[in-house]
């Protein structure tokens, strides 16, 4: 990690948005005012900001940050590029704190940063688990504690509810912050085929929604028995146990209207990990078409303009 993180883009602030520019502008620059590409000049000069550009068709300055989640903050794009470097390869997860000791920036300004990283790592891919009939492994974890609920008593009502799908064949991972059964049984028939194998315990509330599927297996863990066949929950017990070690270590206080971004979070880092064929570099060039993709369009660009 050391040797990759020594690359120029990381560091040098010319370097990052020529980093970033080939991989936006992978045929020259474009106009985000116009979407013009012709009469397009790079400004020069001492005063003149990084990466700057002028479209001689609308008059316009731009850089290559703009109209991107880039332009929700003024850090030096280097700053950005080696903190999703950082985020996409760190197997638990980083505080705000450690990002803004590493960056030498304020603690807002680094969670404000790792937000928006999350925000980008939301792949809003709706194809189905489970095509072709493969197995899907659907389970339920407890987390921390909701907002406004006593002290616990034993039980898991003061906890918040985490719905997980792995689908075995493409090793792909989805997690959902849920409130109860009716919205477990809605999120597995909405992101399940209907050929899935569908992997699940003992729970009741799976029992019904399984016969929509070409097979339910259930395992029986009041019995203690965890594996039948192929039939286990095994892998999405798995995730959910590194998912909670980085919870306790790195995000001891969770609140509950941002768990959904720390639940992107893992879920990107779980679905590129290197089992499923992703490096370091690939998983944060991922990332950074995530956040190039999240693009705003021209019309709201020009909105504000
Ligand atoms: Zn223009």
């Amino acid at each position: 990690m050391a040797s990759v993180f020594s690359s120029k883009q990381f560091h040098d602030e010319d370097e990052a948005f020529a980093y970033v520019e080939a991989r936006l502008w992978p045929n020259g620059p474009v106009c985000p005012h116009c979407g013009g590409v012709e009469r397009i000049s790079k400004m020069h000069g001492q005063s003149t900001r990084k990466g700057l550009y002028k479209c001689y068709q609308c008059r316009k300055p731009f850089t290559v940050r703009m109209g991107t989640l880039f332009e929700s903050s003024k850090l030096p794009l280097h700053v950005w590029l080696a903190a999703i470097y950082l985020i996409s390869g760190s197997k638990k997860g980083i505080s705000s704190h450690q990002l803004a000791r590493t960056f030498g920036i304020t603690v807002k300004s680094a969670w404000f940063l790792s937000h928006r990283i999350r925000e980008a790592m939301r792949e809003d891919d709706l194809t189905p688990f489970g095509e072709g009939g493969g197995a899907v492994e659907v389970d339920e974890t407890y987390i921390g504690r909701k907002a406004g609920t006593a002290l616990p008593k034993g039980g898991w009502g003061h906890k918040m509810t985490v719905l997980g799908l792995i689908d075995r064949s493409t090793g792909k991972s989805r997690f959902f912050h849920v409130d109860g059964g009716k919205e477990i049984q809605g999120i597995v028939l909405e992101n399940l085929s209907r050929e899935a194998r569908l992997m699940t315990d003992e729970h009741v509330m799976y029992r019904r929604i399984g016969r929509e599927f070409a097979e339910h297996g259930a395992v029986r863990h009041y019995n203690k028995e965890y594996v039948r066949g192929d039939v286990t929950t095994n892998t999405i017990e798995g995730a959910f146990s590194i998912f909670k070690r980085g919870m306790r270590g790195v995000y001891q206080h969770c609140a509950e209207k941002h768990l959904h971004r720390y639940l992107a979070e893992f879920e990107f880092r779980y679905s590129h990990r290197e089992a499923t064929g992703s490096d370091d570099t690939a998983r944060a060039d991922k990332l950074l078409s995530g956040i190039i993709g999240k693009r705003l369009t021209y019309e709201t660009t020009a909105a504000r303009a």
